[in-house]
Order: structure tokens, then sequence, then C-alpha cells
């Protein structure tokens, strides 16, 4: 039976792909998901966790299924309401931007009766059910099942220039924006020396003339097999013991190059470049858990069953980046989202909420 105060059956927190997948099944069950799609706040644009989540910092996605090139204007201007779709930059039609395909992620869900609470999540309480939820302005939601779906935030170096030429040529993913025309047959950057930065810098070979990776030390953290790709293939090459002091640009062009220092005390340099890629890893949007869910050691959240959703407490669900730091593609993350919807509803089923 639900509780008397009549907590809400399912809530989603997170508003990237996995809570809108999440939140479309959980509507189409009939769930009346409460998603918390997350504030409007400074502080949140300068983290890069405003509502719609990492893909709504990107530009062409063209590696989601189902959007292939083409002009989508007067499909986007059916399917997403005039008030939200007007602040919908255009973009050079490569396939969906990542702005929209969020925007038509969230529409879908509202169209089933999701309903959305622009607010942050900043406090839980999953000691017993319902689970109690506060957020940024105060108010306490209680929910019989909650499904976290908060993603992760690429880390950056935090330089004023990097800063200023986020999408213009400064990106934290390669797979996104790499093969976008203005980093082919170019020089470009990549910050890093693990898995990431080898498969970023390995990734965007196919499109520029020359890989630099830029890494602090003599030595890749990389895996074996990573770091041999990365020093066998020609068009790459590891500037060790450097450090990335200032993103260089204009107005018109974005990024044209690159200052670096040295980590050994040697004299830096400079190198053309159309974009830099920073792979020096990401930090999971899980500090307002406060320790509730088991995280692992790099802070996601733990998922305690193979090919399941479910988290260390029973009734809360995890999807996405938030728990997942290997694939962390807008795909997997909504295919994830399915799944702890559907996770959400049987668990509910069979405490009797239906
Ligand atoms: P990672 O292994 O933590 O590597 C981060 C890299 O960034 C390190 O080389 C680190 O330098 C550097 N770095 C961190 N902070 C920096 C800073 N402030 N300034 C300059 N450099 C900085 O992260 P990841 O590469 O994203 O990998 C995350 C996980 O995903 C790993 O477990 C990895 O194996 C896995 N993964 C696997 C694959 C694959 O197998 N195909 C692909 C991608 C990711 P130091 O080395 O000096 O610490």
């Amino acid at each position: 039976m639900r509780s008397q105060k009549l907590a809400e059956r399912v809530v989603i927190i997170g508003s990237g792909p996995a809570g809108w997948a999440a939140a479309i099944y959980c509507a189409r069950a009939n769930l009346q998901p409460l998603v918390l799609e997350g504030a409007i706040t400074e502080e949140n644009r300068q983290a890069g966790t405003l509502p719609l989540g990492q893909l709504a910092l990107t530009t062409e996605v063209e590696n989601y299924p189902g959007f292939p090139a083409g002009n989508l204007e007067s499909y986007l201007d059916h399917a997403i309401v005039k008030e939200r779709r007007q602040y919908m930059v255009e973009h050079s039609k490569h396939g969906v931007s990542g702005p929209e395909l969020m925007e038509l992620m969230r529409q879908q869900a509202v169209n089933f009766g999701t309903r959305i609470v622009t607010d942050d999540v900043v406090k839980v309480d999953f000691s017993k059910r319902p689970f109690k939820l506060t957020s940024l302005s105060g108010k306490l939601t209680e929910a019989e099942a909650v499904i976290v779906a908060t993603g992760a935030r690429a880390n950056y170096l935090g330089l004023p220039s990097e800063d200023a030429y986020k999408n213009r040529g400064v990106s934290a993913c390669a797979v996104c924006d790499g093969a976008l025309p203005r980093f082919r047959n170019k020089p470009l950057v990549v910050v890093g020396g693990g898995d990431s930065a080898v498969e970023e810098a390995s990734y965007l070979s196919k499109f520029a003339s020359r890989v630099f990776m830029v890494h602090r030390r003599d030595e890749l953290r990389a895996s074996k097999i990573m770091a041999g790709r990365a020093r066998s293939n020609p068009k790459i090459e590891i500037l060790w013991n450097s450090q990335l002091d200032e993103v260089l640009g204009n107005d018109r062009e974005g990024v044209t190059g690159v200052k670096l220092g040295s980590t050994t005390g040697k004299s830096g340099s400079q190198h053309d470049a159309s974009g830099v890629f920073l792979a020096i890893g990401h930090t999971p949007n899980t500090t307002f858990l406060d320790g509730q869910l088991e995280l692992t050691d790099k802070q996601y959240i733990q998922w305690t069953t193979p090919q399941r959703t479910y988290t260390s407490v029973e009734g809360v669900f995890a999807a996405g980046d938030v728990a997942d730091d290997y694939y962390r593609q807008a795909i997997t993350a909504a295919g994830s989202g399915c799944m702890a919807a559907l996770d959400a509803e049987r668990w509910l089923a069979a405490q009797g909420i239906e």
C-alpha cells in the first residue's frame, strides 16, 4: 500500500538521457513519475551541471541512432513547445544537436504525463521508506522508489582561456565533437595520459592532421595496450612532462593554438591547434547522496547486481553516467535509464505499489 501521505511512486533525479528514458518508461507504466531536473543557477552553469546534462553542452550528436543528418527544423517546431523552442540555437545539421536531443526526450516524457520540477536535490534520506528528498528551494518530496540519474561532469583544468573557448574548440568529449568540420585535417591537442586520453587521441587521429597528447608525467597512466596504441599511431605525438598553460584563440576562429609549460622546469612551447580536448577524468555527481549509497572508489554509484540497476539501498536505482565510468555515451545512458524504470516498476509491484 502507498503511504498515507501519498508519497510519489517514483522520483527521478537528473535530466540527461538516463533520466528522460527512465521517465518515459515510468510514465508509460502509469507510475506518474516526478523528475527533479536540476536547478538553473550560476553555480550549476559554472560546474557544467545545469538541467539536461552534459549533452546540452555539446554541439552535433552524430552517433545517437535514429537521428541521421537532415533538416530537423520543422519537426522540432512541431515537437517542442514554442517557449522552449526559441532558446534552441541553430546548428549545422550533421544530425541532431545535444540540446535538441535533450529537449525532444524531455518533451516525450512530458507527453506521457511526467511532471517536472526545476530544482536540485541537495539532501536525501534513504534510511527508510518513503524516501525523503530535500531540494535547493527547501521543498521536501517523498518517494517510494528513486532513480538517481545525475550523471558525471567532465573535469576541466579551470583555466580562464579554457572556459572562454568551450564549444569553440575546447571540448571534453572527442566522440561527441571530434568529427566536426572545424577539427578536420587540423592539429589537435588532447590533455591527459589515461585510457580516455589515448582513446580520444586515437579517435581524433582519424580526422586530425596530427594529435598532440599533453601529459604531465613521463609515463602514461593508460593500460599497456592503450599506451602502445598511442605510441604506434604515427599521427599521435606525446608531449611528456607538459602542462596546458593557456588556450590561444580569437573570436572569429575560436581555438587556434596552445601555450604549454614544462612540469620539470624546462622551457615551454607553443603549438598551432584548432581544438583542445580535456581527458583528465570525470567527477560523478554523487556528493548530495552524502554516503547513503555505496559508491565505487571513484565515487560513482555502485551497481550491486550484474545486469541490474540496483544500488545498495532497496528501492533506489541508478542509471547513466552516475554509475558508469566506462561507456559514458548518450545511448548507453538512455539504455540504463530504461533498465532502471523497468527495475523500479517491478520492484514497486513486488511491494504492492502499482
Ligand atoms: P584516469 O585513468 O583517471 O586518467 C586521468 C588522466 O588525466 C591521468 O593521466 C592524469 O595524470 C591526468 N590528469 C588528471 N588531473 C590532471 C590535471 N589536473 N592536470 C593534468 N593532467 C591531469 O581517467 P580516464 O582516462 O578518464 O579513465 C577513467 C577510467 O575509465 C579508467 O579506469 C580507465 O581505464 C577507463 N577507461 C577505459 C578505456 C578503455 O579501456 N578503452 C577507455 C576510457 C576509459 P596522471 O597520470 O599524472 O595522474
